[in-house]
């Protein structure tokens, strides 16, 4: 499967529906996935999506089968995978039949209080991360209307249960967080993975967010490769089809796990600072994952995997140098930039680098121009902003993830409007002035 640049609709569940085992499994394909596997006493679903996507799948779902819901198994209590369930509780409680068992790791209702805690925090956040993802960003998060879980699992043991004949095994890993569980189904040869498989490289180290696990990541797809699965139903894209191609996914994915993590402990070993691994470690990234086509950086990203195996051991100070440890105000270094040097010299330089595909750098010029502008006269202030908005979307283009396009495409919209406001004080200003002048 291939994905184009900009293409992030598998990921929000814009694919085909698909049924298999004798039509008796279903992926409802949606923000999150939804797994639906039918027995002759009802349905196990793991998984119940985000809360906007309720009503599209409660529709998708009762279009396959009438049986009513057994068991909800939470994969892990992201926003996106447990907070979709109104109108399948709407429905059991019209026609007054018996609440599922819903199924969840222990460290789940931590998250759920934790989510409770921060939710103004967290609308932030997300408004952020997924800012191209159409919709409304108010209505995605709504921590305080949560399904609580029924089974509490802590995970030591595989949790095993039945249900129409069928045997139905839990297992708790630790990879894109702490709580999340896998489904093993073995007469239906299915995994149900949450999103320990998400169609993309691992998101492992996405930049907002709080620490993952690689090491256990990698762990997580040699439990799962024990079970010789013919099908995976991920967090987020299409199923995973075949034995050969399911075993290729697991393998590459812990390859690229255990490689990432054991680079960077290596190098933490060697004494280095992480400007230092970081860029050795992009300097020895192997061309077979980048050519994978689920290690593609869409979503989770091997530069943010980097940040992640750093983090997880080693503190905030991670420059080495002890200027950094109490830095002083940007602005201020930046007026102290600028009174040594011409400030048109500044511009010049970052489109001549620009010229020379130098954008990182250039945009480092830029920021001196840019936070020292108390400095420097307006046209070179919006000739800078200007210069600095294309070159953020230039960047965008070129990414392949979705987290950083965002990242990019945001910083260059607030740009743009910081351009619009100062134009405008300028017209109001104009205005005034030759309001004053005919005056005279
Ligand atoms: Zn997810």
């Amino acid at each position: 499967m291939s994905y184009s640049q900009n293409d992030i609709k598998f990921f929000v569940g814009m694919f085909p529906q698909k049924s298999f085992n004798d039509n008796t499994c279903h992926l409802i394909p949606s923000f999150g996935n939804m797994g639906i596997i039918e027995t002759d006493e009802g349905l196990v679903v793991f998984d119940i999506a985000l809360k906007q996507y309720g009503p599209r799948n409660f529709q998708a779902v009762r279009d396959i089968t009438q049986k009513p819901i057994k068991y909800l198994i939470y994969s892990h209590g992201h926003f996106d995978h447990c907070y979709g369930f109104e109108p399948f509780i709407s429905e059991i409680k019209e026609n007054g039949w018996e609440m599922p068992q819903i199924i969840a790791h222990e460290n789940c209702l931590n998250r759920f209080a934790k989510y409770q805690m921060l939710d103004e925090y967290h609308k932030w956040l997300n408004a952020q991360q997924f800012a191209s993802v159409a919709g409304s960003q108010d209505e995605v998060v709504s921590p305080h209307d949560v399904l609580e879980p029924t089974i509490i699992l802590d995970g030591k043991t595989p949790y095993r249960f039945e249900l129409g004949g069928l045997e139905f095994e839990l297992n708790h890993d630790k990879g894109e967080t702490d709580d999340s569980l896998w489904l093993w189904v073995s007469e239906k040869e299915l995994v149900c993975s949450g999103d320990l498989m998400i169609s993309s490289y691992p998101n492992v180290g996405n930049p907002y967010k709080v620490q993952r696990y690689p090491k256990h990541w990698a762990l997580a797809m040699e439990h799962i490769l024990q079970k010789d699965a013919k099908y995976i139903i991920p967090g987020h894209g299409p199923l995973i089809e075949g034995k050969e191609k399911v075993r290729d996914v697991l393998e590459i994915t812990a390859e690229a796990m255990h490689f990432v993590h054991d680079e960077v402990v290596q190098r933490l070993n060697e004494g280095k600072w992480f400007e230092q691994i970081f860029h050795e470690m992009l300097e020895i990234y192997p061309e077979k994952f980048k050519a994978h086509d689920y290690l593609k950086p869409l979503y989770g990203d091997y530069r943010f995997a980097i940040h992640a195996v750093y983090r997880l051991y080693h503190g905030w100070y991670d420059s080495g140098n002890p200027s950094d440890l109490f830095p002083a105000k940007s602005e201020e270094i930046a007026i102290e930039f600028l009174k040594l040097n011409n400030a048109h010299k500044y511009y010049n330089h970052a489109k001549m680098l620009l010229d020379n595909n130098k954008y990182q750098l250039a945009l480092y010029i830029l920021d001196i121009l840019i936070k020292g502008h108390r400095l420097i006269d307006e046209e070179l202030y919006l000739d800078t902003l200007i210069l600095k908005n294309k070159i953020l979307k230039e960047k965008a283009i070129q990414e392949p993830s979705f987290i950083v396009r965002n990242i990019l495409n945001n910083g260059a919209k607030q740009i743009k409007s910081r351009i619009k406001s100062i134009k405008n004080e300028r017209s109001k200003r104009n205005i005034h002035t030759q309001g004053m002048g005919n005056g005279y």
